[in-house]
């Protein structure tokens, strides 16, 4: 019996970014109720949300910028780097856990405790460099996992597709000269959405040249466009590399209503787009996905997208 793992917990509310900010903590209560209303909690193993050991976060991150983003959330500072990265008291230990359930999900899939997992956490990683915030994001959660990967389970071969619809700077420059980590992104053009990096022609650098794949989307771009997109450049990367294990930086803010870029997917476009996914972990990685939540500011579109998408890694 093929099984889903689910990391949801209450705490990630303590990350409080303040009034207006759309990266809120109603997002995953929205989608908890979401996700309860339509039956599919029960249905998941529960992931382990556990604090991580900030060493593990140091192959990503410079110890100097954890401790920074340790020390500005004890004292009270509004915000880290940028006025985006809003913070709290509570926000390293948050960060920390956000990691943690990530890690957690990766190493049941590894060991075969579960087929696959969604990862409901905040805050989101991709635009996290090695030693600066940007964009909501204080550690980049994808990227530790992927590490990990390759150092725990001495994998050679792990791909992150992000499809969040802004470009994810952060992981692609954690690994822009790693050819063990294949990165794809698939998001708003740099010209007129945030953070104004992922051109085509960014495609690595020196040992990691061709194993970063960037499909900017001009605005207006809809699900015609991203289906041309995945089958004529994403899944063909993704089958010449045959990943050992995928992880996917789920962002659901190209929606077409989400308030933050100017893109049109529906709520259907994310369930093919999983299936996709899916069809590539069963030819390549016997089925080893983890998806992580990254942005969806618009909270119904944010729940129905996020429903449809764990419906699919559950029908896996
Ligand atoms: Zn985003």
């Amino acid at each position: 019996m093929p099984t889903t793992g689910l990391a949801q917990d209450h705490r990630f509310q303590y990350h409080d970014t303040g009034p207006g900010h759309p990266e809120r903590s109603e997002r995953l209560e929205r989608l908890d109720s979401a996700l309860q209303e339509a039956g599919l909690i029960e249905r998941c193993a529960p992931i382990n949300v556990i604090e991580v050991d900030p060493g593990l976060v140091q192959e990503v991150h410079e110890f100097d910028y954890i401790d920074r983003v340790r020390l500005s959330c004890q004292q009270g500072m509004p915000f880290i780097d940028t006025p985006d990265s809003a913070i709290s008291p509570d926000s390293y230990r948050i960060a920390l856990l956000a990691v943690g359930a990530v890690i957690d999900a990766t190493n049941q899939v590894m060991t075969g405790q579960i087929d696959n997992a969604l990862c409901l956490v905040r805050p989101p990683g991709h635009h996290a460099e090695r030693a600066v915030s940007m964009g909501f994001c204080l550690f980049n959660n994808v990227a530790v996992a992927a590490h990990h990967l390759i150092r725990q389970f001495r994998l050679q071969r792990v791909a992150i597709l992000d499809w969040d619809v802004h470009h994810g700077n952060g992981t692609q420059h954690a690994f822009d000269a790693d050819p063990r980590v294949l990165y794809i992104s698939v998001h708003g053009h740099p010209r007129a959405v945030y953070p104004g990096t992922g051109y085509e022609t960014e495609v690595g650098v020196g040992p990691g040249e061709g194993f970063t794949l960037n499909c900017p989307m001009k605005p207006a771009s809809d699900d015609a466009d991203y289906h041309n997109v995945f089958q004529d450049q994403i899944i063909p990367a993704l089958d010449k590399f045959a990943p050992e294990f995928v992880i996917v930086s789920a962002g659901f803010d190209a929606h077409k209503l989400d308030p933050l870029a100017p893109l049109e997917l529906e709520t259907e476009s994310f369930g093919w787009m999983t299936e996709m996914v899916l069809d590539v972990a069963r030819r390549h990685s016997e089925g080893r996905v983890v998806s992580v939540l990254e942005g969806g500011y618009h909270l119904d579109a944010l729940a129905a997208s996020t429903c449809l998408h764990l419906e699919r890694l559950l029908e896996a």
